[in-house]
């Protein structure tokens, strides 16, 4: 199998055109090729000589895997599905043998919005934080995505060219595949690569402790922050996460950085009916997040298969919100997206996969 140039950074293109005995200036040609022209053979290279596309073509290939599903929502958002062969190893997984890969489906969402058009995109095929209100996590574990498979989700969809945002929040735990997620995040940022600003991109995570604090150190993206429950015992019946790294950590560590610059950090709570949407929670999340500046999003949950709980009235998410607004956090109610295509993470590929259960009812978030 041919090596991909996708998910490569300039350093290692650098050394690509070296070993091929080709000049240093043409690791920047064959970054704007990939990232900028966006083209899917070497053979588009054109201000690269014949012999030095033939030479690299023998061992390389540029990598784009084109989307093997589509819906399209009738408001617009467009889900797409794509195969995936992914790897089991930590870290970067650019050279792995063959029996160290799994063939897997992962989904990317396309969300329009006025002149916004936002990408959420899939880090790893299927999930293994077990969160109990997610149909991604119950499809179990395939692997950590490349960061080529992970670049070229913004390359393959319809709207590549006019992407505004990008959000990690589809399949996986995006801290859980760092390495990967972080070389995806360099080349969209760099200007060699797709030169956009770290303000146009989002990591959405449950709060994995070490890799949040690497995360916060050395990227200036947005973060989301899956919380779900102010209470510990309650948040571990829903999410396994909170027994390694308890929220109350999490935002401890938070707290120890600047958001009030351009860095913004959000707060991902759904409403489950009886369960998380008193008053007692809305306090404590107050109490909880008081100094910190930061915003709350509501999401109203989408009944799953096997799972005890519904949404919250939405005269219950209203007044939750007003609790939240009053007592100084600001807080929105995300608006739904795609339903009638489950936009909500994991039920493409579920589809896809042969997982029956995934093709009821649509789920959550993140
Ligand atoms: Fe994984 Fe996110 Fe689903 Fe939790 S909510 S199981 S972290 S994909």
């Amino acid at each position: 199998m041919k090596e991909k140039l996708l998910g490569k950074n300039l350093d290692e293109l650098k050394q690509i055109v070296a070993n091929e005995g080709m000049p240093g200036f043409t690791a920047k040609q064959i970054a704007q090729w990939l990232y900028v022209k966006k083209v899917r053979t070497i053979d588009e290279m054109t201000n690269l000589s014949k012999a030095a596309r033939a030479s690299l073509a023998e061992k390389y290939e540029v990598g784009v895997t084109p989307y093997a599903g589509l819906q399209i929502s009738s408001d617009g958002t467009k889900k797409y599905l794509f195969p995936v062969r992914c790897s089991h190893r930590r870290g970067l997984n650019l050279r792995v043998a063959e029996d160290e890969l799994e063939d897997g489906a992962v989904e990317a969402v396309m969300i329009p919005d006025d002149d916004r058009a936002t990408l959420c995109v899939s880090s790893q095929s299927g999930c293994r934080m077990g969160c109990k209100f997610c149909m991604t996590g119950r499809q179990g574990f395939h692997g950590h995505m490349s960061a080529a498979d992970i670049i070229s989700q913004f390359i393959a969809v319809d709207e590549s060219d006019r992407l505004t945002n990008a959000v990690f929040m589809g399949m996986g735990e995006p801290l859980d595949n760092y390495d990967n997620v972080m070389r995806a995040i360099e080349i969209l940022t760099a200007d060699w690569g797709f030169a956009w600003s770290p303000k146009r991109i989002t990591v959405s995570t449950i709060g994995v402790l070490p890799n949040l604090k690497r995360y916060l150190d050395e990227c200036k993206c947005h973060l989301a922050v899956s919380l779900h429950d102010p209470f510990g015992p309650e948040r571990l019946s829903m999410m396994p996460v909170q027994g390694a790294w308890p929220i109350k950590d999490v935002i401890d560590l938070i707290k120890q950085y600047d958001f009030t610059g351009q860095r913004r950090v959000s707060f991902e709570y759904t409403m489950f009916a009886g369960f998380n949407d008193t008053k007692a929670h809305a306090d404590a999340l107050v109490r909880m997040l008081r100094g910190l500046e930061c915003r709350m999003n509501l999401i109203r949950f989408h009944k799953i298969p096997d799972f005890p709980y519904e949404t919250s009235a939405s005269a219950v998410i209203e007044n939750f919100k007003q609790r939240l607004n009053n007592s100084g956090l600001t807080t929105t109610v995300r608006a739904s997206r795609g339903e009638d295509i489950l936009a909500a993470c994991g039920m493409l590929a579920g589809q896809h996969s042969g997982h029956p259960e995934q093709s009821e009812g649509s789920l959550p978030n993140k």
